[in-house]
């Protein structure tokens, strides 16, 4: 069988052999565990350069998980992932399909291995980032499927909650079932990532670009706006269901609901923005330019975190 070459299609093909396995021994097949499908399926497709070793370690400067030829140059090789107690189960599930990912498409061209920050894990749409952007597709589409995804949405109310539900469901963070939705979604939506007070960056659903509303912050430093549940600090439990704003409050000149959770020391937060399905405002010129300007920021990002 000839093997796939994308991420989507590695994707799928692990999809398939999971489904099957599971199917057969009548077992649930999600969440999908990454470390002993890493290791059955290197093993069975690439005995000569199997994965033999994951292990969990106290990495430091803000690695998350590595990709490492073992020493002896056997041609086996290891994942190793940061266990440290700051990292949820979520993160470390995604860090496995991230490293695997590296290991189906990028192994040959990088025989060194690789070693990952989340900074870097976080660019999903930088040319130059490629490899990482490519891992990380990878990991998305193994651990939360497409099918299963819209299927698990369907006809339900996008809120916090649900992202909650299908982040437990697939085992990885919110973040990352946020970003998987935003992917697709027709809806105008926003995911903002809150650090001290700012702005660390922001990501539109493409008919939110569209419209025109987005934050550039990785071009700019960027206040949370003041009145915001964001920038106040108002807790979860206050608004489970969110918060209708007037316009003026985020970006855009348009009323948006807000749901916003924190970190338990509330120096991070993860906002999700949900605008009308209708625009009133027209095709704003600047948006072509700033999807541009996107590979540029994630570009930049790239350089001073890796
Ligand atoms: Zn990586």
């Amino acid at each position: 069988m000839t093997l796939p070459t994308t991420p989507e299609g590695w994707a799928i093909r692990l999809s398939q052999v999971v489904r099957i396995y599971h199917e057969t021994h009548k077992l649930e097949r999600f969440p999908i565990k990454v470390a002993s499908l890493a290791k059955e399926y290197s093993k069975q497709v690439f005995p000569s350069e199997p994965i033999t070793m994951i292990s969990a370690d106290e990495l430091t400067d803000g690695i998350e998980g590595m990709l490492v030829p073992k020493p002896d140059e056997s041609g086996e090789w290891g994942i190793i992932f940061n266990n440290s107690s700051k990292i949820s189960k979520g993160r470390i599930n995604f860090t496995l399909g991230h490293e695997l990912g590296h290991y189906l498409l990028h192994r040959g061209r990088s025989p060194k291995g690789f070693k990952c920050t989340m900074r870097n894990m976080m660019e999903w749409n930088s040319e130059v980032g490629r490899m990482e952007a490519e891992a990380n597709k990878f990991a998305s589409y193994l651990l939360m499927p497409l099918d299963d995804f819209r299927e698990k949405i369907k006809g339900q109310e996008v809120s916090m909650e649900l992202m909650r539900h299908l982040a437990d469901r697939y085992e990885v963070s919110i973040t990352a079932a946020i970003l998987k939705w935003l992917e697709f979604t027709p809806k105008r939506a926003m995911l903002v990532f809150g650090m001290s007070g700012f702005i660390d960056w922001a990501w539109s659903s493409t008919p939110l670009i569209k419209s025109g509303i987005f934050y550039p912050a990785r071009q700019k430093t960027i206040q949370l706006p003041s009145k915001s549940l964001a920038a106040t600090g108002t807790p979860y439990s206050d608004f489970p269901d969110g918060f209708k704003h007037p316009k003026g409050v985020w970006a855009g000149n348009e009323p948006v609901h807000e749901t916003t959770i924190f970190s338990p020391q509330k120096e991070m937060s993860i906002t999700l923005l949900i605008y009308s399905d209708y625009s009133p405002q027209n095709l704003y010129k600047g948006s072509a330019d700033y999807e541009e300007k996107r590979e540029w920021d994630t570009f930049d990002q790239f350089k001073t975190n890796s």
